[in-house]
């Protein structure tokens, strides 16, 4: 088939734009197509050239058609409008509830006049002030657009396509994305109640391994690599492969048993630790994260980053916010309180879980977790269902403020009943 001359593929997407809200999810934009039949029959434009666009289908890299793209948690807006509710609680993402650090928004709002400028490239007072706090040369760490974008440069630093990167099963989103992306293959691991199994991912490690990615505390289970585990993971790891260690949600731990993962780094091992502002600095909306490792990493890492990746905004807020303990302190209190509320309530009603080192809760509520997950919404409580955990009884809940964690048990209460009966 011959393509489509160029006019007709231009006229058709003046005429998306025309009936297509711009603000429309890319996953949404298909049913809406749908909806619109009835009109691109009057325009007489085929359903199928708008569904697959032929120019762009073949100009596309064939990796990137076969990518699945990232399905956020809804928005609470969107709940509330489909169901016409007024007041929707969100505990889907791992969002921190209590908001960032009051000194981190007046750093903010002292920066606001100077956004005309690009943000510093090197985020040199940020750069400061964690290889104070963490006792590192600064040439030991770089500082991306969230721990996402780190995520991002390993995959086009280190990965060629064919080799192979380790995941624990169900995995963090990004890592099966990064690894498609550069035309990798992912391997993945179960997990073993519900924990990354080390002994398992050393086992599958062979000469076309090139990364092993384990979030510890794991999403979407809450649970760790533990002191232990980890090293029995740095000793057996070979030269060729380098173990990205996600430590997103690590200020949370209270367990003992949990690795001081920064020795490796120290010692110049094959790791790379990621850690973020977003979840207990509560700035998930600037994206800012950052990545330690030893100067080799460190220097490919600088070499794939985009120049100004950080904005002068987040800059300012991370280093505030690292300047106020107490912030770290009442999260912290808040989420153990709030941990062992759920979990009580969980084992009052009968559920099992992994116990959680993180601010949320993997649980499995015995009955259609896709079920639930909807009765729960038209309750205006959204919490995270995802059929690529392949754990189809199972949800994930961010552990909230005490009222809105009471609020989750009470609808829970009333889904559980609607659904054993
Ligand atoms: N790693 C894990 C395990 C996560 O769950 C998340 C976000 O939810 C991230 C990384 C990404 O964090 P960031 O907001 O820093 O990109």
């Amino acid at each position: 088939m011959s393509p489509s001359p160029p006019c007709n593929s231009a006229l058709r997407l003046r005429l998306l734009d025309a009936i297509l809200p711009n603000s429309l999810p890319a996953n949404r934009r298909v049913c809406y197509i749908l909806a619109l039949r009835p009109r691109l029959r009057v325009a007489n434009v085929p359903l199928r050239s708008v569904l697959t666009p032929p120019m762009a289908q073949n100009l596309t890299r064939p990796v990137v058609k076969r990518l699945v793209p990232y399905v956020p948690g809804r928005p609470a807006e969107e709940v509330a409008r489909e169901f016409g509710l007024s007041d929707v609680l969100k505990l889907a993402s791992n969002e921190n509830p209590l908001g960032p650090s009051p000194l981190a928004i007046e750093a903010m709002q002292q920066a606001l006049p100077d956004l005309r400028l690009y943000p510093d490239n090197s985020c040199r007072a940020l750069m400061a002030e964690l290889a104070r706090r963490l006792d590192l040369p600064e040439d030991h760490l770089i500082v991306g657009r969230g721990s996402d974008e780190v995520i991002h440069m390993a995959g086009l630093a280190f990965l060629n396509p064919g080799e192979e990167t380790i995941m624990g099963d169900p995995y963090f989103v990004l890592y099966h994305l990064t690894t498609m992306l550069m035309d990798a293959r992912p391997i993945k691991v179960p997990l073993k109640n519900y924990r990354f199994d080390v002994e398992a991912v050393v086992g599958r490690i062979t000469p076309a391994t090139k990364l092993v990615f384990a979030s510890s505390p794991n999403n979407p289970t809450g649970t760790i690599v533990t002191r232990e585990e980890l090293a029995l993971l740095m000793e057996r790891l070979p030269a060729h492969t380098i173990l990205i260690l996600d430590e997103a949600y690590g200020e949370y731990v209270t367990s003992p048993e949990y690795p001081d993962s920064l020795q490796y780094v120290r010692q110049g091992r094959n790791i790379l630790v990621l850690r973020t502002f977003s979840k207990i600095y509560a700035l998930a909306g600037l994206r800012i994260g950052y990545g330690m490792a030893c100067p080799d990493i460190i220097a490919a890492l600088h070499q794939v980053r985009e120049p100004f990746n950080v904005s002068s905004l987040a800059q300012v807020a991370a280093v505030a916010s690292l300047r106020d303990p107490q912030q770290v302190a009442r999260s912290t209190r808040l989420n153990e309180e709030g941990r062992r509320y759920l979990e009580g309530e969980f084992a009052r009603l009968g559920l099992s879980f992994p116990p959680s080192q993180s601010n949320f809760v993997f649980v499995d509520l015995g009955v259609d977790a896709g079920a639930a997950f909807q009765s729960l919404m038209r309750r205006g409580v959204i919490v995270r269902y995802d059929p690529a955990f392949g754990m189809p009884t199972h949800v994930r809940v961010t552990i909230g403020t005490m009222e809105q964690n009471r609020r989750f048990i009470t609808a829970l209460e009333e889904v559980l009943a609607e659904l054993r009966a």
